[in-house]
């Protein structure tokens, strides 16, 4: 076109897009649920700006907040539709042509050796997987502050920009249309797209409408002598159908003659169902609802169910609704990011509206790696993100929030017959428990560490977190126990709970610390994780017993006899020994009964570091 403007891809755009139109990805459905997501954005966007000015929504059709699908078989193009913000021409420059999350780089190596593009959606770059079945491209995009502007790609490095003078106004939003690859022709198939749209975007929240045909009987007056009785001018095809034969002949004499035809007809068919799953009663929606839900809600198309949900409502001053999942995987960056980013994954609705889905304030940070939405009856509508940020029923729903997710944590253990102490109940074969079977460890796996730092950071709620800690110890033959499994285990007598901190648990095992301990059968737990040190600062006690870290000064193993009389016939070198090293080297030096095999170890001050954290300090500070 005369009137463009030439642009070229970022680099990383360029290199992802090659990528794709020469991928031999075989789910190449996964466009559509892309660009119905963007369109669903964008509306969201909109509905967004006009709670506090209407007059951004126009009017007539310009209102309706809808997504439609239009095919048009012979021109091979595929388009999508819908009233949602619109980009200005800034806009398609930025938005279509750079990429803005760091973490794309990552995604585009593992996608080149792995090939699988079933993730894009999470990292930012969901649009571009058009050239999966696209060869060419064309966005029209329409925003309330521009005019219109046609947006076009061949993939070939660069994108070029138009004002739209040929197009049809769109009044307001973003229109997609999609020159499909000679062997994307399915896409052209109403069939198809009806059944991607259920199966990918059954949770959008707006109506998404299929230009669909239609077969409809219209009757006909019947031509005597049955000459030309198609309309060749007319736009859709008709089937001939045989009249029925009428029965009754008498009645054949009083009325003209007619026949019954199939003609074809287009008109919008409205593909989903709009109600918000989480107004539904829970005891009406599926185990599948709710992992399609999660689904479309995480963009994680994976085959994988979320490990678990909670579906409440919550009545009383607070009003709202909400729905919480467990992801079956923690994402890639979970931790990564953890001191630096404060967002959480919850949607925040206000009366079914969206609101954002970067509100902070929702859940604490160790929550951060729930995905889910929170729908409020109680907030205002019509205030700023910032003063809704303030608002002082965010704290009530904030409380409960934790309260129910950590409960739906502490069902994926209760549920697990793997968990039980019970061995009974552990060997009982029921396929509904073997479904269970073994998701806690899978949940400690993917997210114990959030749950440790749970522990540090929230103390109201520091012995629910404890209850879910999980780790091996002297006893646990390789298996993870918990600390209460941990206490109906301790010997009569025992008042602390005993563990070790260090690098591995194979290290550990070796240590002298504990060989009187394993000779006495005690018990004592292993902590081999960095933040481990950490938590044990926080973690001072459960259920009335004191942690004793049996690398520390303070172990008591029950009194001996024989111990003072040991302690009275070696003051001498005890004395001698604590002279000799002076004072900033040792603080004491004590005939201890903790050892067995070893004849004397260092020990640490019940209030300094481990030695382990020693380690752990020095290799931070290097
Ligand atoms: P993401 O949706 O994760 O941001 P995408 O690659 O899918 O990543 O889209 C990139 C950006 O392009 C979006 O963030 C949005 O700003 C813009 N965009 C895409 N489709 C539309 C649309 N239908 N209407 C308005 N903006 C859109
Ligand atoms: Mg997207």
């Amino acid at each position: 076109r005369s009137n463009a403007e030439k642009f070229e891809f970022q680099a990383e755009v360029s290199r992802l897009m090659d990528i794709i139109i020469n991928s031999l990805y075989s789910n190449k459905d996964i466009f559509l649920r892309e660009l119905i997501s963007n369109a669903s954005d964008a509306l969201d966007k909109i509905r967004f700006l006009a709670l506090t000015d209407k007059e951004v929504l126009g009017e007539g059709d310009n209102a309706k907040l809808e997504i439609q699908i239009k095919l048009d078989k012979e021109k091979k193009i595929l388009s999508i539709r819908d009233r949602g913000i619109g980009m200005t021409k800034e806009d398609l420059i930025k938005n279509l042509g750079t990429i803005a999350k760091s973490g794309t780089s990552a995604f585009v190596e593992k996608m080149q050796t792995s090939g699988d593009l079933n993730l894009i959606g999470q990292f930012g770059v969901g649009f571009y997987s058009v050239y999966l079945v696209a060869d060419y491209v064309e966005v029209i995009s329409k925003h309330n502050d521009d005019k219109q502007y046609v947006w076009e790609s061949k993939a070939d490095g660069a994108f070029a920009i138009s004002e739209d003078t040929y197009n049809e106004p769109l009044g307001r939003g973003t229109e997609i249309r999609l020159h499909l690859k000679d062997e994307a022709g399915e896409y052209l198939e109403e069939s198809k797209l009806k059944e991607l749209v259920k199966r990918y975007s059954e949770f959008i929240n707006f109506p998404i409408y299929l230009w669909a045909s239609k077969e409809v009987d219209v009757e006909v007056p019947a031509d005597e002598d049955d000459s030309s009785d198609e309309d060749e001018s007319s736009e859709s095809s008709s089937t001939e159908e045989e009249s029925e034969e009428d029965a009754d002949k008498s009645d054949e004499e009083k009325k003209p003659k007619t026949k019954k035809v199939k003609e074809t007809t287009y008109e919008w068919e409205l593909l989903n169902d709009v109600k918000a799953i989480w107004l539904r009663n829970p005891k009406e929606v599926t185990d599948e609802e709710y992992t399609k839900f999660y689904h479309s809600l995480a963009k994680d198309f994976s085959d994988e169910k979320p490990l678990a949900w909670s579906h409440f409502i919550a009545e009383g001053d607070v009003e709202f609704k909400a729905v919480l999942f467990v992801p079956p995987k923690a994402p890639h960056d979970l931790y990564e990011s953890y001191y630096n980013s404060n967002k959480s994954n919850l949607k925040l609705y206000v009366r079914r509206v969206f609101i954002s889905d970067e509100f902070d304030e929702l859940l604490p940070k160790y929550l951060s790696f729930l995905k889910g939405l929170v729908d409020s009856d109680t907030l205002p509508l019509n205030v700023s993100r910032e003063m809704l940020q303030q608002h002082s029923s965010l704290k009530t729903i904030k409380k409960k929030l934790i309260r129910k997710a950590l409960d739906m944590i502490r069902r994926i253990a209760e549920e697990d017959p793997d968990e039980s102490a019970d061995k009974e109940k552990k060997d009982e074969v029921s396929s509904d428990n073997d479904e269970k079977r073994g998701q806690y460890s899978k949940f400690w796996n993917e997210f114990g560490k959030s749950i440790k730092l749970g522990i540090i950071e929230d103390a109201t709620n520091r012995n629910r977190l404890a209850k879910l800690l999980r780790f091996e110890t002297t006893k646990s033959e390789g298996k993870l126990t918990s600390l209460d499994q941990y206490i109906s285990r301790m010997k009569a007598g025992q008042k602390d709970i005993f563990y070790i901190t260090g690098t591995s648990k194979e290290q550990l095992e070796k240590s002298p610390f504990l060989e009187r301990l394993k000779k006495k059968n005690f018990e004592v737990i292993y902590f081999t994780d960095p933040v481990d040190e950490y938590l044990m600062q926080y973690l001072m006690d459960y259920e009335d017993k004191k942690f004793q870290n049996v690398s520390k000064e303070g172990l008591k193993l029950g009194k001996d006899a024989k111990d003072k009389e040991l302690k009275e016939s070696f003051k001498d070198l005890t004395k001698w020994w604590k002279n000799t090293l002076a004072s900033e080297k040792v603080d004491d030096v004590k005939i201890s009964n903790r050892l067995d095999n070893t004849p004397c170890v260092v020990v640490t001050s019940k209030y300094g570091w481990s030695a382990n954290m020693e380690r752990i300090m020095q290799s931070q500070t290097l």
